[in-house]
């Protein structure tokens, strides 16, 4: 009797594990690539062939507007998690918590790497719960210290990795014996971002930098026609936020403005969270903030505009500063750092075009030569989730019906 149990017990793993297998079989690849920083219209330089080659053979949207505030770790992270900022916790790339006074930083990898701050359930979690391998070379969330907040297989972020490098890293995981091998695959350029900054968004840096991503897109293609894959993989190619001119002219020194020696300043740029220990002085810095307003805008967090879905995070602060597309607000401090307020910079109102990013999209699972208007970013967790045929997360902000129509029509 033990002996007829052991027997089917082994045959219906057997049955499941094949079952499994046969599934994810039916599972196309998908590559998403970002590239920081590429404004929605760098493609219309004339400088973009394999750009070209995807708007004629795949999807192209007008543009991709990114979530409120459009930074880099912020949009990366409701890009895979279908999330607002404000849901799923990472508001801005430093970020201060006036409860454990802890501070976030893209430089401190300990933080970066702490589970704490990321609240949101990213695809490779939903993928890995329900038996989809993923990988990731390189994205804001993917070093979690948590093996199983993890892509299986990641890569931890170094500014200077070579590009080629890179893109030999995403084809060797597709050469992995196939039950090993990932479904899904992130990989990340901060080039145009990098240039922008210090050049502005119409710089022949930029021109150049663009590109050098295109030319990345040809050598990706290249390589998936060596290992016969490039029919089975979905690339889908964003950008977290565009890119505005800015000027050293156009700043405005909120701390002399707030004129109150226990504020904290988190932020500068395109905005600033204050954070003030006592509750009975938020009253007067906002009055005298609001007082001269201009070229920026100060809110006390629950009456930030609600299109921009950031109004109850505890890290937005006591009082919030954005300044107006083109202008920067500081500290005193930054007048010494002036040199930061030329060039280029994002964060500004998600609405402004000049900060919508790019969505193109070509591979077995979209359609041919289709263009769409501007989407929200946070609609490609669950694109992704249909296309792995797994379950999204639920009570996410993002919503398949608002993008499903690029996907091809099932035969
Ligand atoms: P931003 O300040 O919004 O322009 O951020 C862009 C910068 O974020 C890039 O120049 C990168 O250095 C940094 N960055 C991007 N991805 C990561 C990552 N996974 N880990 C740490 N830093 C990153
Ligand atoms: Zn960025
Ligand atoms: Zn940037």
């Amino acid at each position: 009797m033990k002996n007829l149990f052991r027997r089917f017990s082994v045959l219906f793993f057997v049955i499941i594990l094949n079952y499994a297998s046969l599934y994810s079989q039916n599972i196309p690849y998908t590559i998403l690539i970002s590239f920081d920083g590429f404004r929605w219209d760098y493609t219309s330089r004339g400088i973009t062939p394999n750009f070209d080659y995807i708007e004629k053979n795949g999807v192209k949207a007008l543009s991709l507007k990114p979530s409120f505030p459009s930074i880099t770790f912020p949009n990366h992270i409701s890009i895979v998690t279908g999330m607002y900022p404000q849901n799923h916790g990472v508001i801005a790339n430093t970020m201060y918590d006036p409860v454990t006074e802890k501070l976030y930083q893209l430089r401190d990898t300990f933080e970066v790497r702490n589970p704490y701050w990321y609240k949101g359930e990213f695809i490779w979690e939903t993928a890995k719960r329900q038996g989809v391998k993923t990988a990731s070379y390189f994205w804001p969330g993917s070093e979690m210290i948590l093996a199983y907040r993890r892509p299986d297989y990641y890569e931890k972020y170094e500014h200077d990795r070579d590009y080629i490098e890179r893109i030999n890293g995403v084809v060797n995981w597709l050469k992995l014996p196939f039950n090993e091998r990932p479904k899904f695959i992130t990989l990340y350029y901060d080039l145009t971002d990098s240039e922008g900054h210090r050049f502005g968004p119409n710089s022949p840096q930029v021109n150049a930098a663009v590109s050098k991503l295109d030319s990345l897109i040809g050598i990706l293609f290249n390589k998936l026609d060596e290992i016969n894959m490039r029919d089975s993989v979905n690339i889908i190619i964003v950008s977290d936020h565009g890119m505005t001119e800015i000027s050293s002219e156009r700043y405005v020194n909120i701390e002399e403005i707030a004129d109150n020696p226990n504020c904290k300043f988190i932020n500068r740029g395109a905005l600033m969270n204050i954070f003030i220990k006592n509750k009975n002085e938020v009253e007067d810095v906002y009055r005298k903030l609001k007082q001269h307003e201009n070229h920026y805008k100060v809110y006390k967090p629950e009456n930030i505009p609600l299109h921009y879905h950031f109004n109850y995070n505890h890290l937005i602060g006591d009082l919030f500063v954005l300044a107006e597309p083109g202008w920067s607000v500081g500290t005193n401090k930054d007048k010494d750092r002036m040199n930061d307020y030329k060039g280029g910079n994002h964060g500004f109102d998600n609405s402004f075009i000049e900060m919508h990013g790019i969505f193109y999209a070509i591979g077995p699972s979209f359609k041919k030569n289709y263009k769409t208007g501007t989407i929200e970013n946070i609609n490609i967790y669950p694109l992704l989730c249909k296309i792995m045929n797994i379950k999204p997360k639920q009570n996410i902000d993002g919503k398949l019906e608002n993008i499903e129509f690029i996907l091809k029509e099932k035969e």
